[in-house]
């Protein structure tokens, strides 16, 4: 996903790339430090820059500069987009999942596990009856599997 175009404008020399919202990092791997401006144009404005630039007071090079109210700007406006995109998946999912289409969903999820559960006990069952012939006991389960087959024919 790239955003590049419908950025702000007003920014000084060319950058490297450009950056949407509040840098983190310098391309250069240093830290983003906030500072002041005290030039003549934009005195007391707050920037954010590369602290490697920035401590060897570097001047129309390519490392990150960035004003603050812009970043916090970009910040903004790729947040709302954000919140925006989250409330349509939240609208599609409640047209999949409304009603009778998600009680169907929950329900052959429980009657698959009921399912399971019981298979699992018959086999467990089954073992013993080899080992001592307590064949009785089969019989509740198989109850059981009926139950289930018949529940699923509804
Ligand atoms: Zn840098």
């Amino acid at each position: 996903m790239s955003n590049i175009s419908g950025a702000s404008s007003g920014s000084s020399s060319a950058h490297r790339g450009r950056i949407v919202g509040v840098p983190r990092v310098c391309w250069c791997g240093a830290q983003i430090v906030a500072k002041l401006s005290k030039s003549e144009t934009n005195p007391y404005r707050r920037y954010f820059r590369c602290v490697y630039a920035a401590s060897n007071k570097l001047m129309d090079d390519n490392h990150i500069f960035k004003w603050v109210d812009e970043a916090l700007l970009n910040e903004v406006d790729s947040l709302t987009s954000k919140a925006e995109r989250l409330e349509q998946m939240v609208k599609e999912n409640e047209i999949v999942f409304d009603g009778a289409e998600y009680e169907k969903i929950v329900y052959e999820k429980v009657l698959m596990e009921v399912e399971k559960e019981v298979f699992e006990r018959v086999e467990t069952v089954l073992m013993e009856a080899k080992a001592s012939v307590k064949k009785m006991m089969i019989l509740p389960i198989i109850g059981c599997m009926l139950i289930v087959g018949f529940m699923k024919l509804i």
